[in-house]
């Protein structure tokens, strides 16, 4: 399922700045994508670009599954008769939007990300859970175990915590990392762990298939830029008080950096409520659907707090269209070093993947129960 044939990625994204300016300054300055067609080879679009720059055109060129060429500052009937007869182009948008490659109408069908072998999005459903924490080499082999043997196909772990208070357990930095890639050698699940920081994405980056960044660094750029630079699937979780707008707006820095290996996550935001942790927003996971291409998922452990109602927010997630969980697991949820009191047992994950997997199928989806490609990294 490797896309690297059927799209482009010709450029380098440009500098920010370096756009011409409109060739008429009274005329509107439109954003227009030009959707690159399915059967396009990367040296025509090459081709394309090139020569739309020997005309003193700029156009960039990303890598979004279907490739986009975007035009800045060029009326869009401008751009309509430059490409009218350009094999290369599948079809034209206006980006009447901050967001633009998120978009819904750049890949109408919705984009799938893969983590490892494990697909997110489209026909296909996924499940990642695991501790918030790694707490310990045992701990982490025992909770890896029981989550694969009850329908978990993504390995979840933190390794380094963004925790409230400094003096509760910040994670096993990276002695946690070498436990999930070893978790990851036994089980066969591909892992996913969080990272805090720019400079650790290339320590990190051996040992996670997937980068988690958390809901209080949505909008840490550097981070979102220096995620945009590799190519690994990044999960962006919704910051505890982002309109949809922002949050979209976070996963295009990913996007406009070169990276489209992006899933969101709906994990509850801040209300007055105060029965739950948070309050899960399943109509923004929702609306999310509509506005972006990206798989969405939600994380129902975070959004309440509370082990009770993680089956039934988890089951009403996927009924309104969610792409995939997170949920939280310990083995012991009483001597958990951070978040025991929202974690659920192995057992009760058996339990609610098959009332997810029962409602997947009823929805015409497939649930995932492990990798279907080991070690693909497609989408
Ligand atoms: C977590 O996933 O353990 C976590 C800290 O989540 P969030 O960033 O959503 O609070
Ligand atoms: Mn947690």
């Amino acid at each position: 399922m490797s896309d690297t044939n059927r799209t482009v990625n010709v450029l380098s994204p440009p500098a920010r700045n370096g756009h011409r300016p409109p060739a008429n300054p009274g005329a509107s300055a439109d954003v227009v994508l030009a959707i690159v067609a399915a059967d396009a080879t990367e040296r025509e679009v090459r081709m394309l670009v090139e020569g739309l720059r020997t005309r003193d055109i700029e156009a960039s060129a990303y890598d979004t599954g279907p490739g986009v060429v975007m035009f800045e500052g060029l009326p869009a009937d401008e751009v309509a008769a430059l490409l009218a007869d350009e094999p290369a182009v599948e079809r034209l948008i206006m980006a009447d939007t901050r967001y633009r490659l998120v978009r819904r109408d750049v890949q109408p069908e919705g984009s799938q990300v893969w983590i490892g072998g494990v697909p997110f999005g489209r026909d296909y459903v996924s499940i990642m859970a695991g501790p918030c924490a790694v707490e310990s080499r045992e701990q982490l082999l025992t909770i890896a175990r029981a989550c694969r043997a009850h329908g978990a196909a993504v390995l979840r772990g933190g390794a380094f915590k963004p925790r409230t208070s400094p003096y509760d357990f910040q994670g096993l930095g990276m002695h946690g990392l070498e436990l999930l890639a070893e978790a990851r050698e036994e089980t066969g699940m591909p892992v996913i762990s969080e990272v805090m920081e720019p400079a650790m994405v290339e320590r990190m980056y051996p040992y996670v298939d997937a980068f988690q960044v958390g809901a209080r660094n949505m909008q840490n750029f550097p981070l979102l830029k220096a995620l945009g630079d590799i190519d690994k699937p990044v999960m962006l979780k919704r910051g505890l008080s982002a309109t949809l707008e922002e949050w979209l707006l976070a996963a295009e820095y990913i996007l406009t950096g070169g990276n489209h290996r992006v899933l969101l996550c709906e994990r509850g935001i801040r209300t007055f409520g105060s029965s739950t942790r948070f309050t899960l927003d399943l109509a923004a996971m929702a609306l999310a659907k509509r506005e972006t291409h990206l798989p969405v998922i939600v994380d129902p452990s975070h959004a309440t707090g509370n082990p009770h109602l993680v089956a039934p927010m988890a089951r009403a997630a996927l009924a309104a269209g969610a792409d995939g969980l997170m949920i939280e697991v310990h083995n012991a949820p009483g001597q958990a070093r951070s978040d025991g009191d929202q974690a659920i047992r192995p057992a009760a994950l058996g339990e609610t993947v098959a009332q997810l997997d029962a409602l997947a199928a009823s929805m015409g989806r497939t649930l995932v129960r492990g990798p279907l490609l080991m070690g693909a990294t497609a989408g």
